[in-house]
């Protein structure tokens, strides 16, 4: 029996990379995917998201490192010898088999000759029992995603790879989508790796997201965690608004850094900052729009100064639903934004007030000001 140190059914990519030519489209990265988790790959067009899903399911060959399925190593292995299954943003269905033999393929094409049971276990899964006889074209979008998700799952992969599953849908429809592939991944209990560039869908699906830049991971977490503690200036501004100052340090207590920042003061707690923060150093200090209270100056007396108050004025306001957006102008962020919920909302804050924001240390994260 081999011996190894991945002998439950993790996804372990190890100094994986890919070029071609002299082009890096992934540097050699090592990702542990834990079984049974939902795990997204996340970021922006190019940054080699894809090509990373697709050395796992063996459609593409690396230039260096290894792929192993719990004990198994598959480097080597053509696609369909691996325990994976690729759903793809087109669907790929076949347009003249109807729904119940688009998901019995893969079992047909095996051999079995009873396949019902299986077929409309499947259907079931994916909430299209009663869609059975009907043909690709007269599904929506949504349910023919959902047959090729069924399609991908009737042979029992250990993994799902989903490469931009919902790219194709309208933006209600992809919500809907998100929360019916994360019932699905919870009901069935098999690891699914997700390629967005979608920041939503990946925070509202995946367990843990892979941030990639440029070819590699920038940062690996929960969604809260990348959220509340990004660790570079791209995942902070990847996920979400982020406001940056970008403050000296004063003082260290051991338990919060002092920074100043034009007039005002800023304290941030010292286990929320990545960067150095050496005394006269500069540090980035983020502040996500909806942590700041925004107050009109009038009422503003009571908030202490020195602790994360900032005085400026607004610029330019907008209704975006649930909330109202801010823009602030201020002497250390030229285009504070804030969000306020509409039911906090004061009839005096108008493009022209004086406003102070303020905001808990606890809600603040630090960066190093000199990454690029
Ligand atoms: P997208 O969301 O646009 O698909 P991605 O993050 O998935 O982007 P990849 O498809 O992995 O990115 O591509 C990463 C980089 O590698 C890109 O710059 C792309 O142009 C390049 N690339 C991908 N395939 C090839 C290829 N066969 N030959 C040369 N360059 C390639």
């Amino acid at each position: 029996m081999k011996t190894t140190q991945n002998s439950s059914g993790d996804v372990r990519l190890t100094g994986i990379g890919k070029t071609y030519g002299s082009f890096t489209a992934v540097h050699p990265l090592d990702l542990t995917v834990p079984e049974g988790s939902f795990f997204a790959l996340l970021g922006a067009s190019g940054c080699g998201k894809t090509t990373t899903l697709r050395m796992i399911a063996g459609l593409e060959e690396p230039s260096q490192g290894t792929v192993s399925l719990g004990d198994q190593d598959v480097t080597h292995l053509p696609p369909y010898k691996r325990p994976v299954n690729t759903v793809f943003q087109s669907y790929a269905l076949f347009p003249h088999l109807d729904i119940f033999e688009n998901v019995a393929f893969g079992l047909r094409r095996r051999g079995l000759k009873s396949v019902k049971k299986q077929v409309d276990e499947m259907l079931d899964l994916v909430q299209l029992g009663e869609q059975a006889r009907k043909k690709p074209h007269q599904l929506s979008g949504g349910q023919q995603q959902r047959v090729a998700v069924a399609r991908a799952l009737i042979n029992h992969p250990k993994v799902l790879l989903l490469d931009e599953p919902l790219g194709a849908l309208d933006l209600k429809l992809r919500r809907q989508m998100q929360l019916e592939l994360k019932r699905i991944q919870t009901e069935v209990g098999i690891t699914f790796i997700h390629v967005t560039h979608d920041q939503e869908e990946a925070m509202t699906m995946a367990d843990t997201v892979a941030v990639m830049n440029g070819g590699r991971v920038e940062q690996l977490g929960s969604p809260a965690d990348l959220y509340e503690n990004p660790k570079t200036t791209f995942v902070a501004n990847f996920l979400g608004t982020s406001n940056l100052i970008d403050a000296e340090v004063d003082s260290r207590s051991g338990e919060e850094i002092v920074l100043k920042a034009g007039d005002g003061k800023l304290v941030l707690p010292e286990a929320r900052c990545a960067a150095p923060a050496t005394t006269g150093g500069r540090v980035l200090v983020g502040i996500r729009p909806e942590k700041i209270t925004l107050t009109h100056a009038d009422d503003a007396g009571g908030i202490p100064v020195g602790r994360n108050r900032i005085t400026g004025k607004i610029a330019a306001t907008s209704f975006i639903g649930v909330s109202t957006q801010y823009v602030i102008d201020s002497s250390v962020c030229p285009e504070f934004e804030v969000y306020v919920q509409n039911v906090e909302r004061d009839a005096r804050l108008v493009p022209g007030a004086d406003v102070v924001l303020h905001w808990s240390p606890a809600h603040t994260f630090g960066l190093d000001a000199a990454q690029d």
